[in-house]
């Protein structure tokens, strides 16, 4: 087990006219190697809960264990939470900084006592991950580049970290069609070659159905929904009742089933559909 969140709550601003309870009584475990999509409607606590995975946020109440050790009674180093849980933000790219990318992403490296030479290979290694080549981006300031590239040396930066858990929050967001399928294909890459635990905060169904293993359902600072994307996307009363959908391909199916046509529930993506029709139809 990698993780376990052990009925979190927590409350912003207590005791002022401003308090806002943003996490209910959440628990949740998430295992060594998944792909697990955290999905929910804006402000229903899925920034705060990632936001505690790596330490950034102090539970109000509840605990949190990673990998065994628990990370919220204050007796471990944040570094060293952060070594294993590893956090990119919503539009990361504000937090560049250095004059250089190679800087920027040596970064984090550098603050965890590794030699000059370890450094360099895992920037070089984090930037071949991101698809940007070293020789050709190493001395470029990060505000040369376009959006999408921006995000990616931002990713680069917590990849160079080599954690074994990685949460991005709504890293596709803001991006063309191109600079998201990009990075979605990174995502999906750092999964399966590299084996990294991943969290991934979105609204896309479309994005969710083609790459989580796991959905786990946010409203109102609560878990109320976990499990397989079969099992998730079959509630669509539910998530359509706390203002979500079930991918667009998943509608038409259910209206081709309706019609009469045999063809399984169990499709959420584009491809998925495609071979199922062409079986039905050739
Ligand atoms: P999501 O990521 O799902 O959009 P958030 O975790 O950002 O949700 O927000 C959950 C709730 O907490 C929202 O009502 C939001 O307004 C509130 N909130 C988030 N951050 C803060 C903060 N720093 N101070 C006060 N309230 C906050």
């Amino acid at each position: 087990m990698s993780i376990k969140v052990e009925n979190l709550t927590h409350v912003y601003m207590p005791g002022t006219p401003f308090e806002k309870k943003a996490l209910d009584n959440v628990n949740i475990e998430i295992n060594n190697g998944e792909f697990v999509a955290l999905i929910g409607h804006t402000g229903s606590g899925k920034s705060t809960l990632v936001q505690h995975l790596n330490g950034l946020l102090k539970p109000t109440s509840g605990r949190i264990e990673v990998d065994g050790t628990c990370i919220t009674d204050g007796k471990v180093k944040l570094s060293d939470v952060r070594k294993r849980v590893g956090l990119v933000f919503q539009y990361p790219e504000y937090q560049l900084f250095e004059e250089t990318i190679e800087k920027d992403i040596s970064f984090g490296p550098e603050k965890l006592a590794l030699d000059g030479e370890k450094v360099l290979s895992r920037v070089k290694r984090a930037m071949e991950i991101v698809g940007l080549n070293y020789e050709k981006y190493k001395d470029k300031s990060p505000f040369e580049l376009s959006g999408g590239q921006k995000r990616r040396v931002a990713i680069a930066g917590v990849v160079a970290m080599e954690p074994k858990v990685l949460i991005l929050d709504e890293p596709t967001a803001g991006l063309d069609p191109k600079g998201r399928d990009e990075i979605l294909q990174q995502i999906k890459n750092l999964h399966n070659e590299y084996g990294m635990t991943i969290i991934l905060v979105s609204h896309s169904m479309e994005d969710v159905a083609k790459l989580a293993d796991r959905i786990i359902v946010m409203d109102k600072g609560k878990a109320i929904l976990d499990g397989k994307p079969s099992l998730v996307f079959k509630k669509i009363e539910l998530l359509e009742s706390v203002g979500l959908a079930v991918p667009q391909v998943t509608y038409l199916i259910r209206e081709l089933r309706n019609r009469g046509i045999d063809i399984s529930e169990e499709i959420f993506t584009i491809n998925q559909a495609l071979d199922a029709l062409t079986k039905i139809f050739k």
